[in-house]
């Protein structure tokens, strides 16, 4: 099947993340850009937790060769009884750590009302799998400049993912970089089934950038480097990893999170993968 037939397969409606409508763009993110040749490494904690482990993480992953610092500060959690994120406290301490190692800052937001917030401390908004449909909070994100990190619900298809995106575009705002994080299916072992094929699909038919999460995609950290150079092979414009100075104190997704060293040695086998697909991490 060729690229043609492919996009036929999406519906005529969603134009504005189609390739038709332009090339491939790049998606400018503090001093780095998410397409293009370079293959983007975003990596930290599931939720900002203190001050100490957040600066510890940043430090590090800076040192090993991440091009973003991620960090929740406003948590989707399937509980309420969870740790829900330290919210404001968070943002102030992700500036910090961007102050100190110049890494620019993805962190999720979950409403409407606190895009404002967000916005001001951060450098990208991320939208989560939970809000993927979530569709005036797409709209207003949508109005303003920064650029987004949509993941892709676990329930949803590629069509309704790129509706997602569309309500975004449509609003002005054409910094989209679209996040494969696993979808459900019928295996229990792994928390999701990272679907790969899915960055080959976007590939053919998108502009837009792909990135994969292979952290929560499994669920498991030592799935981890292996899923994350598969993405990294077949296709995807970088990755965003879990990363923690002690996974089994995390206060959330401890499981799926690599320690320092782990991601340090992650790094040195994608450095191979990205010489092998032509590009540079
Ligand atoms: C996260 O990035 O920590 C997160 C909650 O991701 P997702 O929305 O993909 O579950
Ligand atoms: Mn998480």
């Amino acid at each position: 099947m060729n690229g043609k037939s492919l996009k036929t397969k999406i519906s005529p409606e969603i134009r504005l993340s189609i390739r038709e409508s332009q090339d491939s763009i790049r998606v400018k993110v503090g001093g780095f850009e998410i397409g293009g040749d370079n293959l983007t490494v975003i990596a930290g904690p599931c939720s900002v937790e203190s001050r100490e482990q957040l600066l510890e993480t940043a430090r590090s992953v800076k040192r090993s060769g991440a091009s973003i610092l991620r960090g929740g500060a406003f948590k989707p959690r399937t509980l309420p009884y969870s740790f829900q994120g330290l919210g404001v406290e968070a943002l102030e301490l992700l500036q910090e750590a961007k102050a100190e190692t110049g890494l620019p800052i993805v962190t999720e937001v979950m409403s409407v009302e606190d895009v404002e917030i967000v916005e001001r401390f951060s450098d990208m908004l991320q939208i989560g799998a939970r809000n993927m449909q979530n569709y005036p909070l797409l709209k207003r994100v949508g109005k303003t400049r920064s650029p987004i990190l949509l993941k892709r619900g676990f329930s949803a298809t590629i069509e309704e993912f790129l509706g997602s995106a569309e309500y975004i575009l449509k609003e002005g705002n054409w910094r989209v970089v679209l996040c494969e994080r696993g979808i459900r299916t019928f295996e229990p072992i792994t928390r999701f089934t990272l679907d790969l094929s899915v960055v080959a699909v976007l590939k053919q038919i998108s502009h837009l950038p792909v990135i994969v999460d292979p952290s929560h995609g499994t669920g498991w950290s030592s799935l981890v480097p292996p899923m994350a150079k598969a993405a990294l092979a077949a296709g995807s414009d970088g990755i965003i990893v879990e990363v923690h100075p002690c996974p089994e104190k995390a206060l959330s997704d401890g499981q799926q999170s690599l320690n320092l060293e782990e991601f340090s040695q992650m790094m040195q086998g994608l450095k191979e993968i990205a010489k092998a697909v032509g590009r540079t991490i």
